[in-house]
């Protein structure tokens, strides 16, 4: 695929924005308006943003364009759940999610294509990392579902639990954050922004200086080194115990918490003394507790525990003092629950399919 190689306007800030028009002999004040028209309005073509003179337009469209994520396919579920598949620039894919009533409107998003992070029981780390997004691309998946779904007016929560660890592609998704959170734009403030993370210490830090704070959650999964490690391999590198101390010093504001998501795996971490475990990793910290029964999947070996026995883990921690929600899941039936997101192109790259691909017709 050819790459369009003007430069993305809709990847800077407010003040890049302002400098670039300096640069180009140009009246800083556009810049406000040509950040509404894209963030706040949603609009690609600089032909349409009206209030620009024509000279200006026509820079610009020389110079810039106005990256965008394209919705190659969106599938609803029966909830109301909707996955869209999305081509960036170079062609690369990667999905996003809008769950509706959760109580709010909530749209998940992706901080990379693929993962790193390998952790045993997610389709997406089985993808392995193929690049960073943008903080353009990371920003622009919020506005292209919002003005897909008629929602560029409406209030909604982030969730970045796509694909990807947001941590280990810092600066975009800080960028992005910085964007979504602009007044000029979509004003999304970072108290309606949920960062997940599975723990990448250095960068977990440093998010503990940001003046843009979003909530943060935790994937923690395991309650012992052992399991963690197996579970999410990056446990090896920054075991439980430290990252819970980080935990213990993170910011968090009064009335706040910090939510722990723990995947539910039957006969692997979902026992009583898991659950009593788990009260005591906790105890120090302001915390909720939130159960994710497994979505099952082919290709990941674990099973999702009976409710019978999400329901007696979930009973322990309540009774303890913790507080604890069970997530019901959403969009299974277009696979676009928790720790499914892997795009199509990824799919096909299983050995037999390439095969298949290869043999004459
Ligand atoms: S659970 Fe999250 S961090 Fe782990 S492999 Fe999947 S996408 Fe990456």
């Amino acid at each position: 695929m050819l790459s369009d190689r003007r430069h993305d306007i809709a990847e800077m800030e407010l003040d890049e924005l302002e400098q670039t028009l300096d640069a180009l002999g140009k009246a800083r004040f556009h810049g406000r308006q040509l950040f509404q028209w894209i963030h706040k309005r949603g609009i690609v073509d600089f032909d349409e943003m009206t209030d620009l003179g024509r000279d200006l337009r026509s820079t610009l469209a020389t110079q810039f364009q106005v990256g965008t994520p394209i919705v190659v396919r969106k599938e609803r579920s029966s909830d109301g759940t909707t996955k869209f598949l999305l081509r960036l620039e170079d062609g690369q894919l990667i999905e996003s999610v809008f769950i509706p009533d959760t109580p709010s409107n909530t749209f998940c998003i992706s901080s990379q294509v693929g993962c790193a992070m390998n952790c045993g029981f997610c389709l997406t780390g089985r993808m392995g990392i193929v690049r960073n997004l943008t903080a353009g691309e990371i920003a622009g998946q919020v506005r292209v579902l919002a003005r897909e779904l008629g929602m560029l007016q409406s209030r909604f929560n982030i969730v970045l639990m796509g694909m990807g660890e947001p941590l280990h592609n810092y600066d975009a998704v800080m960028k992005a954050l910085r964007i979504l959170a602009d007044e000029h734009g979509l004003a999304i403030h970072p108290r309606r922004i949920t960062l997940s993370t599975v723990g990448v210490l250095p960068a977990l830090e440093r998010l503990a200086t940001e003046p843009l704070m979003p909530n943060l959650a935790i994937s923690l999964h395991a309650t012992t080194e052992e399991q963690r490690n197996a579970l999410v391999p990056i446990n090896r590198k920054y075991g439980i115990r430290e990252l819970l101390d980080a935990c213990r010093r993170f910011p968090i504001q009064r009335r706040d918490r910090i939510t722990f998501e723990y995947v539910m795996l039957k006969g692997v971490n979902d026992t009583d003394e898991d659950a009593r475990r788990l009260v005591r990793l906790l105890h120090g910290i302001r915390a909720k507790v939130n159960l994710l029964p497994l979505n099952e999947a082919a290709g990941i070996p674990y099973e999702r525990p009976d409710d019978a026995r999400v329901n007696r883990f979930a009973k322990i921690l309540a009774e303890r003092g913790v507080t604890v929600s069970v997530r019901k899941s959403r969009g299974r039936d277009i696979r676009a629950a928790c720790g499914q997101l892997i795009t199509e192109s990824a799919r096909q790259k299983t050995p037999g399919q390439i095969l298949a691909g290869l043999m004459p017709a």
